[in-house]
């Protein structure tokens, strides 16, 4: 389901972050507890924090269990801050997910990351070219908006986690998507009541994919959200992002 309203305006994406990890992630810094997350997002003048622990597969993190306690301590915190306690929930291979639908379901935002595909547990296409890539994450997205697991799609297509490319097999990953591809899956995702992230990361590092994404989506009405994957207090920040946007986009 929609968590955000839908706009294309970068001021009012760069008001929200949707990607974030606290000291329940492994790759987070100490100083991400729950309570510095919403003082820094109050600061910089967030509206909206929501965040997005990792869920792998075939890891010991208890999902449900870490949302209880988040819960439980945003209960105490007075904050203007609309905070979702959510998960960076794993979509390892075609209809393979890692946490029961029950799980997912209970978590106030479930974000889904298709591209971990630096981890063992993860499957690889049986085509390792890019465009074998490519097609797997069409497959793995479209299987995901089947479920109705889904409230967002974490980094889509972001070729970042894909160690064995360089730098234009990564691009090459992005570029050999055809534009009827990205209509269908984004329309797809519309359908499912499924957000598409602006991960800042990713979308600075490939701005031609990054733009023709955007506009295709508008084009066909989808939903984004912005998300830094902030893993410091630094980092949870958006403040300058929207002029970045701005020369992306034109
Ligand atoms: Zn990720
Ligand atoms: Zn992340």
């Amino acid at each position: 389901m929609f968590l955000l309203e839908c706009t294309y305006d970068p001021d009012e994406l760069a008001r929200h972050n949707v990607h974030t990890h606290s000291v329940f992630s492994k790759c987070a810094k100490p100083e991400m507890t729950l309570e510095a997350m919403i003082r820094a997002a109050e600061e910089v003048g967030l509206r909206t924090l929501a965040v997005t622990d990792h869920s792998d597969p075939q890891d010991d993190i208890d999902t449900y269990g870490n949302f209880l306690v988040l819960k439980e301590k945003l209960a105490q915190i007075d904050t203007p801050v609309r905070v979702l306690l959510g998960a960076e929930l794993s979509a390892y291979g075609v209809g393979k997910y890692a946490e029961p639908y029950e799980v997912d379901r209970a978590l106030d935002f479930a974000a889904y990351s298709h591209v971990h595909y630096h981890l063992d547990t993860w499957d690889q296409p049986q085509d390792r070219s890019p465009r074998g890539y490519a097609q797997h994450n069409l497959a793995v997205l479209n299987a995901l908006f089947e479920t109705g697991r889904a409230d967002h799609v974490a980094h889509p297509f972001s070729p970042c986690k894909m160690p064995f490319f360089d730098e234009a097999q990564k691009a090459q990953t992005l570029d050999c998507l055809t534009d009827n591809e990205l209509g269908d899956v984004l329309e797809k995702g519309e359908r499912a009541g499924c957000s598409w992230e602006i991960h800042t990361p990713t979308f600075f590092r490939f701005p031609a994919f990054s733009r023709r994404f955007f506009w295709i989506g508008r084009e066909v009405g989808a939903h984004f959200a912005l998300g830094t994957d902030a893993h410091t207090l630094a980092a949870l920040s958006t403040q300058g992002i929207a002029e970045r946007l701005r020369a992306v986009l034109v």
